[in-house]
């Protein structure tokens, strides 16, 4: 006889997405299962860069603010998560400084300083003349120093959510390719798993599998590389300059990242463009000019139909949600969208962004 276990929510892909849906809905006290065709971590998400960095302070909107909630309210949660597991997600909130290479983006970069003090609250966007880590001819209009910025290690932490899931009682189920869930019953040679809500978390890998839902195309994958350099640069704050991002880590490396590739084969395969970006990294960041090269990572981000993140219930499918499209955000936003899903689930309101919904996905460009 074919055993049927029920849970109150299956979540397909144990990436930073589908983890922190599950972290949000065992908060809420529901049974949930996370499937992963690999292993916790394996796509995307398994990265080492980790930049959490905000949109402007200005021409504030709905999408802006629930970035923002994300991000100021990610200390007190990531703090949380490792409290719970006892491993580091190498959390850090140490800010980001920009280079500025424009007069006329000096002269925004004040405006926008005014308009932190209303829409960021603590948080500051300053404009400074100069920064020990960057080359003064990387900046000749000076830096904007934001402090709302954070930084991750991404592999780290969804080690760490993974585990804090697990003392929550959330179950785990590597190397299972989930092929069919519209019916609600995921089947293998173990039995039968069923649940009442299903959230796909299948990053970019996902959107084939959406076809027989939606009309159209809801989303491809962008291919990026980052490399892992044996320097410390303590909680200096990030570099983004022009592309380029120079994050410090909490364990004495510092990532250097990314490519951004819309035509790519070999996913996981690091090439010349990503020799390039260390040189360029060198150029802006001198004191990382002889760092040591520990590793080279690849994966693809999900990027959905117009570019912001595809999150909510699917129509006209019983219990099937989406959290997918994190794209180059995924990180800063993750914990807000897995409340989000929650809230979905539990039939309670939410401040999902409307640029964030299946509905505008939908719409023509
Ligand atoms: C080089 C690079 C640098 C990046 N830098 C940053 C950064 O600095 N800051 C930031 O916020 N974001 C960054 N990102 C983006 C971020 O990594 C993604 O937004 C995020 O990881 C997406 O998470 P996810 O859970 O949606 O997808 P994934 O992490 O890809 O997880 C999807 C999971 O689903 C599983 N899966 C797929 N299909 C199935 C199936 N049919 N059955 C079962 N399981 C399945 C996969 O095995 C995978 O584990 C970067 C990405 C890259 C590639």
């Amino acid at each position: 006889m074919t055993t049927i276990k029920s849970y109150d929510v299956i979540i397909i892909g144990a990436g930073i997405f589908g983890l922190s849906c599950a972290y949000a809905c065992a908060g809420r006290n529901l049974s949930v299962l996370v499937v992963d065709a690999k292993k916790i971590g394996f796509g995307a998400s398994g990265g080492i860069l980790g930049a959490m960095a905000p949109y402007t302070p200005d021409q504030w909107h709905a999408k802006k603010e629930y970035q923002f909630q994300a991000l100021s309210t990610a200390e007190e949660h990531w703090q949380e998560v490792d409290g719970l597991s006892s491993l580091p997600s190498g959390y850090g909130r140490i800010g980001r400084i920009s280079p500025i290479i424009h007069e006329r983006v000096y002269n925004l970069a004040l405006t926008r300083h005014e308009e932190a003090k209303s829409n960021w609250k603590k948080f500051k966007w300053n404009v400074i003349k100069s920064h020990e880590l960057v080359s003064p001819d990387a900046a000749p209009y000076g830096l904007i120093h934001d402090t709302l910025s954070a930084r991750i290690f991404p592999s780290k932490a969804c080690a760490s959510l993974a585990q804090a899931c697990s003392f929550m009682g959330v179950e785990f189920r590597e190397n299972t390719y989930v092929s069919n869930f519209d019916t609600g019953v995921i089947s293998g040679p173990w039995g039968n798993e069923t649940a009442s809500s299903i959230i796909i978390a299948t990053g970019y890998e996902g959107f084939d599998s959406l076809e027989k839902f939606f009309p159209t195309s809801m989303g491809s994958g962008v291919k990026g590389q980052a490399a892992l350099m044996n320097i410390s640069l303590g909680d200096a704050p990030q570099i983004y300059a022009n592309g380029v991002y120079v994050v410090p880590h909490y364990d004495g490396t510092t990532a250097i990242g990314s490519t951004s590739e819309n035509k790519w084969t070999e996913p996981h395969d690091t090439d010349v463009q990503l020799d390039e970006l260390i040189e360029r990294a060198r150029i802006i960041c001198p004191k990382i000019k002889n760092a040591k090269l520990i590793t080279k990572w690849a994966g693809v981000r999900p990027k959905a139909r117009r570019r912001e993140p595809l999150i909510g219930k699917v129509p006209m499918a019983d219990g099937i949600f989406l959290a997918m499209g994190g794209f180059k955000i995924g990180f800063g936003i993750a914990h807000k969208i897995g409340l989000s899903l929650a809230d979905l689930i539990e039939n309670k309101p939410n401040d999902l962004p409307k640029s964030y919904t299946i509905e505008h996905h939908l719409e023509k460009n």
